[in-house]
């Protein structure tokens, strides 16, 4: 069953495949979008900085294991305060090739790194080949994108050691995070939210609002609906988006502190709630889950991306990508999708 709701029209047909800083990839086509799902960060707010964050936490990790008080205050105020210098090239790569996934796979990623490399280390005894084995399988397949390994055979101590300290570890990366650039850039959006949006970002979003489409925020943050926001709900306020039934955003998901929500799976679960097909659903977003998840939805995807982003601009092409826009100022997009004529 398709819900017959007032839609956009997007139709690349007349479009050159290049205009200004707007480029197809795939051509769709024309199509009636009803429901639109965009990531936050990096797509349409400029508030987290977070790959060099990243970046420096993992490369921490990976050289110095879990030590005792690891997640303390003092210890995420070092490393707030040496991000440059931790920074290391594998983990650089990283923050790249990861962007998109949800936090927690990502500080999965490093914890395992760090048995893999033995900086740490079970209590009873090293690393056997099994375990080895099926910790370098995820390591492996986090590298692709993919978050879910319920199919490898995982001891549980592994297993034990992995759900203690992931949720921490996430918690001292956004500890980090807000203490190297999040929370003075967050200020700095309260008193002038559009210098940390993407350019046209509201406008846009408003845009597919006002013809009938749905807009909902996919994110692999947390995404706290608290009385008190936190986390990217806060950002989210500051930057003017409105979030809530009928609103220009209808409403946001993300994970939990102790439990991952890949986007696709997100995504899939609202299309399902609704009762639309991924080919009226558009995705929007910078990281590689959310072009990977459209593309295999069968959606049309927008990736929004700078001209000096080279290798996620060749990756989003290789996952499936149809347009690269640099903002939403763009011409052609105004072109692209269109208001249904009543
Ligand atoms: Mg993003």
């Amino acid at each position: 069953m398709e819900s017959r709701r007032a839609m956009m029209i997007l139709d690349d047909t007349s479009l050159a495949d290049r205009e200004g800083g707007f480029e197809i990839v795939r051509r769709v086509g024309r199509r009636h979008i009803s429901h639109a799902f965009h990531d936050i960060d990096g797509t349409h707010s400029l508030i987290r900085d977070w790959p060099p964050v990243m970046s420096a936490l993992t490369a921490w990790v990976i050289a110095n294991g879990l030590p005792e008080s690891y997640d303390s205050e003092e210890n995420a105020a070092d490393i707030a305060g040496r991000v440059e210098s931790l920074r290391a090239e594998e983990t650089d790569r990283f923050a790249i090739e990861s962007a998109g996934l949800a936090a927690l796979t990502q500080m999965e990623w490093a914890i395992r790194r760090a048995l893999q490399d033995g900086t740490l280390s079970l209590a009873e005894r090293p690393l056997e080949d099994e375990e080895k084995t099926a910790n370098a399988e995820v390591i492996q397949r986090i590298w692709e994108g993919r978050e879910r390994f319920d199919d490898l055979p995982e001891s549980p101590r592994v297993r034990d050691l992995l759900s203690a300290h992931t949720p921490r570890l996430f918690h001292l990366y956004e500890l980090v995070l807000a203490k190297a650039s999040r929370d003075a850039n967050l200020s700095a959006a309260r008193k002038d939210p559009a210098a940390w949006r993407v350019p046209g970002s509201l406008e846009f979003l408003r845009r597919l609002h006002a013809a009938g489409v749905r807009n909902y925020f996919v994110t692999g943050s947390v995404m706290s609906t608290a009385q008190r926001p936190e986390g990217m709900l806060e950002e989210v306020i500051a930057l003017g988006f409105e979030v809530g039934p009928g609103k220009v955003i209808e409403s946001a998901h993300g994970s939990d502190w102790d439990r991952k929500m890949p986007k696709e799976e997100v995504m899939r679960g609202l299309l399902a709630d609704l009762s639309v097909s991924g080919e009226h659903a558009l995705v929007v977003g910078d990281g590689r889950s959310e072009v990977q998840a459209g593309a295999a939805m069968g959606a049309v995807v927008l990736s929004r991306l700078d001209p000096e982003a080279w290798r996620l601009r060749e990756l989003h092409r290789e996952l499936g990508t149809n347009y690269i826009v640099r903002d939403y100022r763009e011409p052609a997009l105004a072109r692209l999708l269109q208001p249904e004529q009543a």
